[in-house]
């Protein structure tokens, strides 16, 4: 088990890897309630028995206030007070919609992470960003907030299905894009055993993208700055999400290879890297084309980034491990061939 932390205006965050889901009850209070999903209910709830237990919808569609309301009449009809303790176990939306419950419930009360899909172990549980969506604005309601600790356990990756696993990749390849070329060369050199879900290299890959995000939540967790460059591929990612409804990694890996076709075309990064990209994410069966309406993705994008007005902050690479943001006028992105 490695320990990775965040520390934040006055608040520690413990991200344990690689320790057994078994292990959370020696890290909350007795009376903690456990908010998880469904499915991860029905695979895993006996490891919570004897928990106080709200179970939500599993789905995109369901991280709404309405769910939020539904948890906060539960913690009500539980008795939780402010010395509560919640403990959200699943994905990136439970622990989204647990972390936003536990941080505005009585203003406030404790909490931590059980994530279960390689996406929010490697990602979306890290960073103390929360919330639901509202009227298809992603995470319009939500907190800067962060857990007391996140208790990661690859074991729990073994019943995930294989898109969810691909969502997790496509985080993991953009962490060694943005901050990390040796990062990037063993996943070249893994990629075989990560499809394989290979514990050694899954592990190892979990720890180093745990170790690179913390370090920039830590210097910027408010994203006034470097925290940025995490939204490596996701400006065209979001867009194309929304508008074809391809899965978030599909969507981030075809954003990649958009924000790295810039990349060479500006002279920051050479071509021979590109093709590197597009190789590795090829080898890792994401897609590297986007196949559907260009017209519908730009609108998507401008209509997402208005407020920017005329220009866009968009990440790019100097090269493989180097990431950097640069506004760019709307009307280049319109040129852009992809
Ligand atoms: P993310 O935002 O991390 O992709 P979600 O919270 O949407 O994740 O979860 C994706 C799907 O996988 C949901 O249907 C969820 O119930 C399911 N799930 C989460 N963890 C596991 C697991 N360890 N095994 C099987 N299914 C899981
Ligand atoms: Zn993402």
């Amino acid at each position: 088990m490695t320990t990775f932390k965040i520390n934040t205006s006055g608040a520690e965050c413990k991200i344990l890897v690689g320790e057994s889901i078994e292990n959370f009850t020696s890290l909350v209070p007795e009376h903690a309630i456990v908010i998880t999903d469904e499915n991860v209910n029905r695979i895993y709830g006996k490891v919570w028995k004897g928990f106080k237990t709200i179970i939500t919808t599993p789905g995109e569609k369901h991280k709404t206030l309405a769910t939020l309301e539904d948890i906060y009449r539960q913690l009500l009809d539980f008795g939780v007070d402010r010395s509560g303790f919640i403990l959200g176990i699943g994905g990136g939306i439970v622990c989204d919609i647990a972390g936003f419950a536990a941080s505005t419930y009585m203003r406030g009360i404790r909490f931590g992470f059980v994530p279960t899909t390689l996406l929010a172990q490697v990602d979306a549980s890290i960073g103390g960003k929360n919330g639901v969506n509202f009227h298809g604005f992603k995470n319009m309601a939500g907190t800067f907030s962060q857990p007391n600790f996140i208790l990661s356990d690859p074991e729990v990756l073994k019943t995930l299905p294989a898109e969810e696993l691909s969502n997790g990749f496509a985080e993991i390849v953009k962490h060694a894009l943005i901050a990390d070329a040796e990062m990037f060369d063993f996943i070249e050199e893994n990629a075989e055993n990560m499809l394989q879900l290979n514990p050694e290299v899954i592990n190892h890959l979990i720890k180093r993208s745990v170790e690179i995000k913390s370090g920039i939540v830590n210097r910027d967790e408010k994203e006034k700055g470097e925290r940025r460059i995490l939204n490596f591929g996701h400006t065209f990612g979001h867009a194309i999400e929304k508008v074809s409804g391809i899965s978030h990694g599909k969507a981030v890996a075809l954003g990649s290879v958009i924000a790295g076709k810039l990349s060479v075309q500006r002279n920051y990064m050479n071509e021979k890297d590109l093709n590197r990209i597009i190789k590795l994410l090829e080898c890792l069966e994401l897609p590297i084309k986007f196949q559907g309406n260009k017209n519908e993705v730009l609108d998507a994008l401008f209509k997402d980034k208005k407020r920017e007005q005329d220009a866009i902050f968009f990440v790019l690479l100097q090269g493989i491990g180097r990431a950097f943001v640069e506004k760019i006028m709307v009307e280049e992105l319109k040129q852009l061939n992809f």
